[in-house]
């Protein structure tokens, strides 16, 4: 397998600032350094929309990768799944709460897209509670995506990324959306919300299911290389708002045994509204995400870090010269 990161080399990426990805400002304040797995990831927040987000982070090109070949095994232990895997309490449970969280929404026939659907169980779920419905699902893993179909007979099921959603579909193709644990992981959430509005049907809906970064568990657990971004119900709620979606469903997660989530569900206006961030108290969101990072700060260190890094020794190498 190809070596493509080195945990410490995160400390060698030129420091360039991300702009956020949300209003487009390239100020912002530092919210915490750490992460856990001890890359010594650095977080910030916009300080004119609130958003916050890893700052700097690898080349585009890396997660590519990554995400191809690697990210399953490094954070589930697993590359291909199996009957172990599939048994995991919080698969079905994170899927079955989301089925059970549209269900009085949906009409008895439709079209759905799942983007990053893995190994393909909430489409399996989903199609259980609605069996007249039309399937689809994009998976960037080569592995999950061929499991999906080979296990579950998702045919509609395909090995993409989300760039590709554009070219694979036509506008207005689907009644719902949906991406649960995706929008954290992509480089550009406001690309997310525009392909959205542009695949939904008038009056579709999008379905998002998220880490809460306000949540009152988890914590530093949610910082690690793949989640680029920490949404709140109110840095979502200003994507939603920018790309003309109305909230139609929102809960905080109720996901056993830990409770560190939030799902929304938003339908699709006729209309773009004009947006401007709306105006927000920088220094409570800065001091909130370093008390949520401070759960399980202690734990990290002997049930979490040092495991990890026995595991992914090796697996990681330096990105490019250029990027060093
Ligand atoms: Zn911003």
């Amino acid at each position: 397998m190809e070596k493509i990161f080195n945990p410490s080399d995160y400390r060698r990426l030129p420091n360039c600032l991300v702009p956020c990805a949300c209003c487009g400002s390239k100020e912002h304040v530092r919210v915490f350094k750490g992460d856990r797995y001890e890359f010594g990831i650095r977080t910030v927040a916009c300080s004119q929309c609130g958003l916050i987000f890893t700052s700097p982070r690898p080349p585009d090109d890396w997660f590519e990768k990554f995400y191809r070949y690697h990210y399953r095994q490094y954070y589930e232990s697993v590359s291909v799944p199996d009957e172990a895997y599939l048994n995991r309490d919080w698969i079905k449970g994170r899927h079955t709460r989301n089925v059970n969280l549209l269900a009085s929404l949906l009409p008895t026939k439709g079209t759905i897209l799942d983007i990053g659907c893995a190994e393909g169980t909430f489409l399996d779920l989903f199609r259980r509670e609605f069996p007249c419905w039309t399937l689809h699902g994009i998976e960037p893993s080569e592995d999950f995506s061929k499991f999906a179909v080979a296990h579950y007979g998702l045919q509609g099921v395909a090995m993409a990324k989300f760039e590709e959603l554009s070219v694979r579909y036509l506008p207005s193709s689907f009644d719902l959306i949906t991406a649960s644990h995706v929008l954290e992981h992509l480089l550009s959430p406001d690309d997310f919300f525009k392909t959205a509005r542009v695949l939904l049907k008038p009056g579709g809906l999008l379905f998002i299911d998220v880490p809460d970064a306000e949540g009152d568990v988890k914590g530093i657990s949610n910082l690690h290389i793949g989640h680029v971004y920490h949404f709140s119900s109110g840095s979502l709620d200003q994507f939603l708002a920018k790309h003309g979606f109305t909230k139609v469903r929102a809960q905080k997660g109720d996901e056993k045994p830990i409770r560190w989530t939030f799902q929304v569900v938003a339908r699709k206006a006729a209309s773009l509204p004009s947006w401007k961030p709306a105006t927000v108290d920088i220094k409570r969101i800065a001091r909130d995400f370093r008390k949520h990072c401070q759960i399980g700060w202690t734990d990290r260190i002997s049930k979490v870090v040092k495991p990890v890094k026995r595991s992914v020794a090796g697996l990681f190498r330096a990105p490019t010269a250029e990027a060093s």
